[in-house]
């Protein structure tokens, strides 16, 4: 006998399986990252047809078998179906997901990721803030939230405290940003404005609640995106399929 448990998620991805099933990827509260299967969600009137969808954020009653979790019942809090009219917002809500997915392990806590998701999503459906910058601001959280974020306050080559007035120099090699004395030993540096250095340390630093709260003119979206892109992408070594749709679109 099989038992029932209860967590909170969100649907991360959703594959069909034979005729009528589908395999889904939660990212939860209780138990991390897990696949579970939902039987007959491909049948009309299947209570599973919604609920096993990209960006449905509920309560998920599985039933834990030997060697895979099986849906039981799902209360769906949030579905984001407006989403989907979002072009090219839509690819970047599935890159989100991938990047979840990609940093989702088995066993622990995703709480942070999960409500960073759904702000981030949230983000995606309000025209005020340009899709770009909430990549950037998602990117840099998440890898904060994996303990990835780069050294923001600290020199990583001196260890001396950098200023937070002046111009700072960053480093993909060395992971952070380099006062004015270290920045001719590291070949890779390349100078960012104070006003970018502040928009990193409020994004991996402010609450949850207030990271989608502010705009950047082009030239400092772009000064944030060429540090927030690139860093990134050298600590990830797949490639995102959503990501290269994207491209393509803008
Ligand atoms: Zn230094």
């Amino acid at each position: 006998m099989s038992d029932l448990i209860t967590v909170q998620g969100v649907v991360l991805s959703s594959m069909p399986v034979g005729e009528y099933d589908r395999r889904v990827v939660l990212l939860t509260r209780e138990r991390g990252k897990i696949a579970a299967f939902a039987k007959g969600a491909r049948r009309l009137n299947s209570p599973f047809m919604a609920a096993s969808n990209p960006f449905v954020f509920g309560t998920f009653t599985l039933y834990e078998g030997r060697s895979s979790y099986n849906l039981n019942h799902v209360e769906i809090t949030h579905h984001f179906t407006e989403l989907a009219a979002e072009q090219p917002g839509v690819y970047y809500g599935y890159y989100f997901l991938e990047l979840a997915d990609y940093f989702g392990r088995e066993g622990i806590d995703e709480t942070d990721t999960m409500n960073l998701l759904y702000l981030t999503v949230k983000a995606l459906l309000n025209p005020a803030i340009d899709n770009r910058l909430v990549r950037c601001i998602y990117e840099l959280r998440l890898l904060t939230i994996q303990g990835l974020m780069p050294q923001l306050y600290a020199c990583p080559s001196c260890g001396k405290e950098v200023p937070g007035d002046e111009d700072v120099w960053f480093s993909f090699a060395e992971h952070g940003v380099l006062d004015q004395a270290c920045m001719h030993r590291v070949p890779d540096a390349k100078k960012i404005s104070s006003r970018t250095l502040y928009t990193l340390r409020y994004i991996a630093a402010a609450p949850l609640t207030k990271l989608f709260t502010f705009t950047l003119r082009e030239e400092l979206l772009r000064e944030l995106e060429s540090v927030v892109t690139e860093y990134t992408r050298r600590n990830t070594d797949r490639r995102f399929r959503s990501l290269e749709i994207l491209a393509l679109m803008i």
